[in-house]
């Protein structure tokens, strides 16, 4: 979400005469597009202001515009301005298409303004009541993979989760947008599109006949609608909001491909209750058991939180115990982070931290080896590979199979942007292997693959965002 949000506001400075900087020592303005969901994230933020001070010489006015957005920006707001003085603008997610009026402002505060330091900066976290979609530009993209934002926000409130705090209530954009922002895309060259959402499957846009769409009528209506749109997938999605429709999709929706991220955080009931994810872990094997049936060939992913409040040495045996009874392509698993102002910071037991890493260590383990076998399932057999980019060896490119499965082939760069089928010839840590089918000047199965290794961060390593 937070990659969608950078590229609009983005384009919402292009008019200004802004572009992106190689650097940010290069940089006119420096723009901070910030995660709050866990403590590291939010974090780096100081560290990375820190790194800019010097040019700035501690004052507005001097050096770069600085600007934070972002989820920091909302929960700390005018805390960071006495945190880091050096910071001219702060703005929250839902407020970012303001951006252009609040650089403009403050760009004139420059021009006229002759004691700097005294310069007040300018703080923008309102939750609108107009949608900010009306106000963003038509999205720029290249390459045939494009996010697309069709949800946002969250009243769940999970005990652990600080964003219903900092995105607000849920949103859903109307049918008739999301439809005409896809098209858009497609002809831009956009292939694989990611719809994307909080709680995305909680999707409830209103269509121009007045009637509100679940994410599975959705899904369909890309489907039919949008010619070229060649695969969809979705994050993230809540076990809750997982519909008949929606589940009926992943069977009768070609375009819709056969990778779901859908996470469980706990295998444990006390802890999902604690967590007040309202539902079990029945309920989710159920769920799992359900979509399996629609769709044999489908593979998931999940989010794992070690350590939350409450959790015990059997509530731990539990989540380990169902991740071994679902077997999981990939996923994304964190130590706990109290976050302030959430009822599960308050809590009064709290898990020790070398508990917490000890219980993650061994989450990652067993995520590590399912994700080896799911790896290793695959040789020998053949995939459509959609290709995204060039590797790093020449001659190289990256595409990915339509279980979001990153596969590294020795391919003509013509081929960038399309979709060939591939025989997956070895099995990496993070990424397959693979040869063209049908090429006369591919390598054989049997030459050695060369693996690009930053892929290998994509996997198992903390999430960069919610
Ligand atoms: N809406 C999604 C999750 C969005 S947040 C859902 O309900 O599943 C992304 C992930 O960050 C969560 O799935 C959770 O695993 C992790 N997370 C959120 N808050 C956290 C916290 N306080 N500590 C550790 N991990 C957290
Ligand atoms: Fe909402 Fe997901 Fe956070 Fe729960 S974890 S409050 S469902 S965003």
């Amino acid at each position: 979400m937070n990659v969608y949000d950078s590229a609009r506001m983005a384009e919402l400075l292009a008019p200004l005469g802004y572009e992106a900087s190689d650097s940010p020592d290069n940089a006119d303005l420096v723009l901070f597009n910030t995660c709050h969901i866990r403590e590291n994230a939010s974090e780096k933020l100081y560290s990375e202001l820190g790194r800019i001070k010097p040019a700035k010489a501690e004052a507005r006015n001097h050096g770069p515009m600085v600007v934070v957005a972002g989820c920091v920006a909302q929960a700390a707001g005018e805390e960071i301005f006495r945190r880091a003085p050096q910071v001219d603008i702060i703005l929250g997610p839902q407020t970012y298409h303001r951006l252009p009026e609040l650089v403009s402002a403050s760009e004139r505060t420059r021009m006229t303004t002759s004691r700097p330091s005294k310069t007040p900066g300018m703080i923008d976290i309102a939750f609108p009541d107009e949608p900010k979609f009306d106000a963003l530009p038509a999205p720029k993209n290249e390459g045939p993979t494009a996010f697309l934002s069709i949800q946002e926000g969250c009243d769940k409130f999970c005990a652990f989760c600080v964003v219903p705090y900092t995105r607000g209530a849920e949103f859903s954009r109307p049918v008739a947008s999301v439809l005409a922002e896809a098209k858009l895309l497609v002809a831009q060259g956009a292939k694989d599109i990611m719809l994307l959402g909080q709680n995305v499957n909680a999707y409830h846009g209103e269509a121009q006949t007045g009637q509100e769409w679940g994410l599975g009528r959705l899904i369909r209506a890309l489907a039919d609608d949008v010619e070229g749109l060649e695969r969809i997938r979705y994050t993230t999605s809540h076990p809750r909001d997982m519909d008949e429709d929606l589940i009926a999709a992943h069977g009768e929706v070609p375009a819709l491909m056969p990778f779901l991220h859908l996470p469980v955080q706990s295998g444990d009931d006390g802890v999902l209750k604690a967590m007040n994810r309202g539902h079990s872990r029945d309920d989710y094997r159920l769920l799992v058991e359900k979509l399996r049936k629609a769709c044999p060939d489908l593979v998931l992913s999940s989010d794992f939180i070690a350590g939350h409040p409450g959790e015990n040495d059997r509530a731990h045996e539990n989540t380990l115990k169902l991740i071994a009874d679902i077997g999981f392509a990939q996923a994304f698993s964190f130590k706990y982070s109290p976050r302030p102002g959430t009822p599960a910071a308050a809590h009064d037991d709290q898990i020790p931290e070398e508990t917490k890493n000890k219980r993650l260590f061994e989450i990652q383990a067993l995520l590590k080896d399912q994700q080896a076998a799911h790896y290793a399932a695959c040789l020998g057999k053949s995939y459509p590979v959609l290709f995204e980019r060039k590797g790093r060896y020449e001659g190289q490119l990256i595409g990915r199979t339509p279980h979001y499965f990153p596969v590294h082939v020795s391919a003509a760069e013509s081929l960038m942007g399309q979709s060939a089928m591939v025989q997956i010839a070895s099995v990496g840590t993070a990424s397959l292997g693979g040869v063209l089918q049908h090429d006369p000047q591919s390598t054989s199965p049997t030459d050695p693959v060369h693996f690009d290794s930053p892929l290998a961060t994509e996997t198992l390593q903390e999430r960069p965002s919610c």
